[in-house]
């Protein structure tokens, strides 16, 4: 237990639980005893496990602070691009913990569980609202998982009307996961280019949609932030075609109240219901990625669906043109609890103010970093706004550098090297959750990082220096790594 502080003085050097404890220490005294000892079966006794002798005081201290090395919305302002890692207010994890809905048996009949079903059908509508769609499923478990079942149901309706087609346009400012999706259904994706803008233009659809495309993958607002103001007319395209429109909708945070997507051609869609509607997620907990379709894709979706008779509501399987499963039973409820929790307590006018904050704040760390970073894009964004290292590499400091520098403020580091058609990214997304003064220490910190750029290089390349982890050696990380701590 000799080991020396870490640099702030306030991360302890932590050992393992096996390298504290001592002999016959315990974490608590029982009376003493007042019948025969009893011995156990052969079965039963026996050495035992290997664990270390610990006091209750030594185990506390030791959970504690391992929790403090760890980096989380809770801790401090997390602005990682795509991600939208805000803040989720207590009370929705609170509901969600509700005994009557955390301590329901799946299997239970509908005559028990009405009031889950209930949530889950009334979550439906309150999702159909927010994006004009028609129907929603709230299965899939992730964005990814939404994707796979948007190209499922595209897949399976133009099956239905004895279409074969094999491939599917894919903008390069799509998320990574679009192709991935579409080629896991196996469709080949298609990839075109954005504009000089940063979006789509219709011409570059026109050229490539064709009667072997089964549609297109657009995420709007795309990678770049930016809103692609085209959908309609590229949505006409592709319909002309007979082919389908999927919007990704994970950046709905953007949107919010402000756009119908069901207006703008859109056939299928899904939301991140752990980015926008208050599930904290990184780390790999559970998601939910409900897709939202037009009319004509409702018969398709996944099985079962919660449906309402006279008697109250019951599951169905009744939909013979379904693509069947994605989940067990009807998804992730505990993240459909939270999105209600949080849904309800917002309400549709704060929605709607939450996207427009959320749009606020990007354009205000925008226009007051783009003096200092090179902003490929000079043009109102959307809920984040992406720079490159374009001036900083002169004195050789790259993206790297400069992410691994803002920790060493307190701060995580922006999303980085994504979107790809930006060399060099950094994507900062700061939510609607973020005060002004959180805000504006973030833009001094940064302020700060790219002045060392030009005056003291060397400081950054060894960053990050005040974290309990310096600088990694990332590739031999990845070929060793080394899982101990
Ligand atoms: C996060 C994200 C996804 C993927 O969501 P997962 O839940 O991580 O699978 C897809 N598209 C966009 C635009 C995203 O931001």
């Amino acid at each position: 237990m000799n080991k020396p502080l870490a640099p702030t003085g306030l991360n302890l050097d932590e050992p393992l639980l096996w390298e504290m404890g001592s002999p016959g220490r315990t974490g608590f005294s029982m009376p003493r005893r007042d019948v025969e000892p009893f011995p156990l079966d052969d079965d039963l006794a026996g050495e035992g496990p290997d664990f270390p002798d610990l006091n209750e005081m030594g185990v506390v201290r030791h959970y504690t602070r391992l929790s403090q090395w760890n980096f989380g919305v809770d801790t401090g302002m997390y602005p990682l691009g795509s991600c939208t890692m805000k803040y989720n207010p207590k009370i929705n994890e609170k509901c969600s913990q509700l005994e009557g809905l955390a301590g329901l048996h799946p299997m239970l009949p509908a005559g028990m569980t009405q009031g889950a079903l209930q949530l889950m059908v009334e979550l439906e509508r309150f999702l159909k609202e927010i994006t004009g769609m028609d129907a929603v499923s709230l299965q899939p478990a992730a964005g990814a998982q939404g994707e796979l079942t948007g190209m499922l149901l595209i897949h399976a309706y133009l099956k239905s009307r004895n279409l074969t087609r094999n491939k599917i346009i894919i903008p390069d400012t799509a998320h990574g996961t679009n192709p991935a999706s579409a080629a896991l259904c196996g469709y080949r994706p298609v990839r075109v280019k954005s504009g000089d803008r940063g979006i789509l233009t219709t011409e570059v659809i026109s050229e490539v949609m064709d009667e072997d495309t089964a549609g297109i993958m657009i995420t709007n607002p795309n990678t770049l932030g930016l809103f692609e103001e085209h959908i309609k007319e590229i949505a006409d395209i592709v319909h002309a075609k007979g082919g389908q429109v999927y919007c990704d909708g994970a950046n709905m945070n953007a949107i919010m109240g402000m756009v119908h997507m069901g207006n703008s051609g859109v056939d299928v869609l899904h939301l991140n219901l752990h980015k926008t509607f208050s599930t904290p997620h990184g780390g790999g907990g559970p998601g939910a990625g409900p897709v939202c379709v037009a009319k004509h894709l409702l018969p398709f979706l996944p099985i079962p669906r919660v449906l309402k008779n006279d008697a109250g509501y019951f599951l169905s399987e009744d939909f013979p043109e379904s693509i069947g499963r994605l989940h067990s039973f009807c998804g992730n409820f505990g993240v459909m609890i939270k999105a209600y929790a949080y849904i309800l307590s917002m309400g549709s006018e704060n929605l709607k103010k939450a996207s427009q904050l959320a749009v606020l704040n990007a354009n205000y760390i925008k226009e007051n970093l783009k003096s200092v970073f090179h902003l490929p894009y000079d043009r109102p964004c959307m809920h984040e706004c992406v720079f490159s290292d374009k001036l900083q590499r002169e004195h050789k400091i790259t993206t790297l550098d400069m992410a691994k520098r803002l920790m060493d403020f307190g701060f995580h580091p922006p999303t980085i090297y994504f979107p790809l058609v930006v060399d060099g990214a950094m994507m900062i997304e700061p939510t609607e959750t973020e005060s002004l003064e959180e805000i504006d220490r973030f833009i001094e910190a940064c302020r700060i990082v790219a002045a060392e750029a030009l005056e003291s290089p060397d400081l950054l390349r060894g960053a990050p220096k005040r974290c309990k982890v310096e600088r990694l050696d990332e590739t031999l990380a990845c070929r060793q790594p080394c899982l101990v701590g």
